[in-house]
């Protein structure tokens, strides 16, 4: 029998304001031109067929009965996405579907929101409730998904960006109201994302301990600084005033959160003038905060991050996710993004021994669903 629905779900780049969003801050992400497809035909019962093209392994549940598989992890990410809906109150039909897409996995770019993403518009649109819940809801519902059925900690961007993604712009999300922004980007802001392919195998426990270090920041700042509830609450001049009351690691990895949540904002107010240049001074200024401050990035990144600006048309470049391995990206003139693949392939093997992968993008729509 044949599809009746293509419903896609794109991967994420963050432009800026990395480390911000577990301290109530700002990112702005932007949705990548790669996705994750479901094509699919709704059922009229509640069991779900799905095949995965990419790991050649099918699943069917029923939507009375999801339950983790530990031997099928994909399918978990769509059971659990399904299963949130529900939880809204929402009841779905079942659907046969087949799924794949070109978000590289595991790489930091969000193939975990991709899929996510996709499985709901697919689920909605088979159900004919396409409309019945705003896309903050739906990112709401996948992370959901993530957070209690698959058993991810993720924050909130990489499922609001792949909703809420337009073509030619970033979203500037604020972690605390949840309230966004689309900013428009100036066609000649081209990507360029360069995976490092090294492993993040201290990225979790950094993570955590990033986080705690940030949380005694805070609590050593209220007793400065009544009111305070996080670190984006603090100026870079409060915090400078304090500097004198706290151990000099914290009070660098305060510094990079604070600095960095102010470079979110200006990035903004840089692109609604067109400066490009100054865009790109910030990203640089965010890599080596994050180098230097936050103690996040690798020689793998670094390596990556320096081929990148080593040739002309670039405006600036800088690590991209939690650090310590992932993604690097930079923002290029149009024309220039061969000229920055082939500086990546040439410098960053033989400073690192590891061959890399580059995706050149746009900012581009978040997710869709076309009938065929
Ligand atoms: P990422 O940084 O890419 O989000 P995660 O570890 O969070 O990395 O998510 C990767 C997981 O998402 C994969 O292990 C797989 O379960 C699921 N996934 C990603 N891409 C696909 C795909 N093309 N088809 C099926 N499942 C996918
Ligand atoms: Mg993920």
């Amino acid at each position: 029998m044949e599809p009746t629905h293509v419903a896609s779900g794109p991967g994420r780049v963050n432009l800026i304001g990395e480390h911000t969003d577990y301290n109530d801050g700002f990112v702005l992400p932007v949705a990548l031109k790669r996705d994750i497809r479901f094509v699919f035909r709704p059922r009229t019962d509640r069991h779900v067929r799905l095949f995965s093209g990419d790991y050649n392994e099918s699943l069917e549940f029923d939507l009375d009965a999801p339950a983790y598989i530990p031997e099928r992890l994909w399918g978990n990410y769509i059971q659990g996405t399904a299963w949130s809906l529900e939880q809204t109150g929402l009841r779905l039909v079942g659907i046969d579907a087949v799924l794949g897409g070109n978000v590289p996995r595991g790489s930091g770019l969000s193939s975990s929101a991709a899929v996510e993403v996709g499985a709901a518009h697919a689920f909605l649109a088979a159900s004919g409730l396409l409309d019945a819940l705003p896309g903050p809801q739906i990112a709401k519902a996948a992370q959901r998904a993530e957070n209690e059925f698959v058993g991810v900690n993720c924050g909130i961007m990489d499922q609001f960006i792949s909703v809420l993604g337009k073509e030619n712009h970033a979203l500037l999300i604020d972690c605390r109201s949840l309230t966004y922004e689309l900013v428009p980007m100036p066609e000649e802001a081209a990507l360029v994302i360069g995976n490092t392919r090294a492993s993040r195998s201290l990225a979790s426990s950094a993570y955590n301990q990033r986080r705690a270090e940030c949380e005694r920041g805070v609590e050593i700042l209220q007793a400065t600084i009544p009111g305070i509830k996080a670190l984006r609450d603090v100026s870079s001049a409060q915090l400078e005033a304090a500097r004198a009351m706290m151990p000099d690691n914290i009070y660098r990895r305060c510094r990079h959160v604070v600095s960095e949540n102010e470079r979110v904002l200006h990035t903004v107010a840089a692109f609604s003038s067109g400066d490009l240049k100054t865009v790109g001074e910030l990203m640089d200024a965010s890599h080596e905060s994050l180098r230097d401050d936050y103690e996040v990035s690798s020689p793998a990144l670094d390596a990556m991050v320096a081929a990148m600006r080593s040739v002309p048309g670039v405006y600036g470049a800088r690590l991209t996710g939690a650090g310590f391995g992932g993604c690097a990206v930079a923002m290029v003139a149009p024309g220039a993004e061969q000229t920055v693949a082939d500086a990546i392939f040439d410098q960053y093997p033989k400073a690192t021994s590891i061959w890399p992968e580059v995706y050149i993008t746009r900012a581009s729509d978040g997710a869709q669903v076309v009938r065929i």
